[in-house]
């Protein structure tokens, strides 16, 4: 059983489905993962050109499928070690498995503000690729200094007509070239040393403004835009396993001799388990590690 449709979670399905394990394939609550919220992906090696997050998913989703992984619409709610066995709480049933691979990827951060749940969807999202283009010609918000907000911000001067880019820091963590593409683009206005401090809504309970403080001076004011896009990061979609497997204090999920976790038979790859690297093609090497350790284990169990 594999938890995770993104790179990680169809990767095993491609290497397991190939050794003959008959895969299935949980899809989860956030199918095909980040990269299907992504934009173009240029470093994914085999691509000259660059390829979409969602076309490259759909794409290893289609080579799971024909080389025999099976795919199903839950999501696993629990897990109990049982003798030579594993048992999965899935959508409310306990299902019995020999092995797992956990690839269930990281979820994106919100910032806890109040009102924030009520926003959401109302002028308050964490996905560009899938709610920029509803802002065509007004000023919208970005908040974050890592690549996730720099593409953001870079993909939303596509639609808006002008993009306020929020960090608590002076400089962009982002990679260099992704923040140098944000500092040369006319159409952001970097908004340095400053925190988001509550957001307001209009009548009819949309954005209207973020207040923000710059952390400096102290200083509170408001700022008119239609809609904040959150790019603080994310975190690990491991709660199902809490008490069960072990986690880092972050709540990633701990591996030992390669994917290994603390159950035998558990593995883990990709973002649930990688706080360093998170990259796609990193995330589809684990997953491929992930196959091939859950392959190794369960010959024990071959008559
Ligand atoms: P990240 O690198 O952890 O950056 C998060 C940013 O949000 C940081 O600048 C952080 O500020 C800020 N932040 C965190 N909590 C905050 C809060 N409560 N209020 C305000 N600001 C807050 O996360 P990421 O940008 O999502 O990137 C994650 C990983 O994915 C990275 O390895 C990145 O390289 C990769 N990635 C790659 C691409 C690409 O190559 N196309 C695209 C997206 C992401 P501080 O700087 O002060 O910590």
């Amino acid at each position: 059983m594999i938890v995770g449709t993104g790179c990680a979670g169809l990767t095993a399905a491609i290497y397991a489905a190939r050794a003959s394990l008959s895969p299935i394939v949980l899809e989860g609550h956030e199918p095909g993962g980040q990269l299907s919220t992504t934009t173009l992906v240029e470093n994914f090696p085999g691509f000259p050109d660059g390829i979409t997050g969602p076309e490259l998913i759909m794409a290893m989703k289609a080579q799971a499928e024909r080389l025999g992984a099976r795919f199903s619409y839950a999501g696993v709610e629990g897990l109990q070690r049982a003798e030579g066995f594993l048992r999965v709480l899935v959508d409310g049933q306990w299902q019995e498995t020999r092995s797992l691979i956990v690839a269930s990827g990281a979820s994106a951060k919100w910032t806890g503000l109040p009102d924030e749940k009520k926003l959401i969807g109302h002028g308050l999202t964490s996905c560009a690729t899938c709610d920029g283009a509803f802002y065509r010609g007004v000023p919208v918000a970005v908040i974050g200094g890592g690549d996730s907000a720099a593409e953001e911000a870079t993909f939303l001067t596509r639609f808006a007509s002008k993009v306020y880019l929020i960090h608590r820091r002076e400089t962009l963590r982002a990679s260099k070239i992704m923040a140098d593409r944000v500092l040369a683009n006319r159409k952001i206005e970097p908004i340095w040393n400053t925190v988001p401090t509550g957001y307001l809504a209009d009548d009819e309970g949309e954005m209207r403004a973020i207040k923000l403080q710059d952390i400096r001076s102290g200083a509170e004011r408001e700022l008119e835009v239609k809609c904040v896009f959150v790019a603080i990061g994310h975190t690990p979609n491991t709660a199902p396993f809490r008490g069960v497997l072990d986690l880092d204090d972050n709540g990633y999920l701990l591996q030992r001799n390669g994917t290994e976790t603390n159950i035998p038979g558990v593995f883990a790859a990709g973002d649930v388990s990688d706080h360093v690297y998170r990259q796609a093609i990193t995330a589809s090497g684990q997953g491929c590690a992930a196959a091939l350790d859950a392959e190794k284990y369960l010959t024990q169990f071959e008559e």
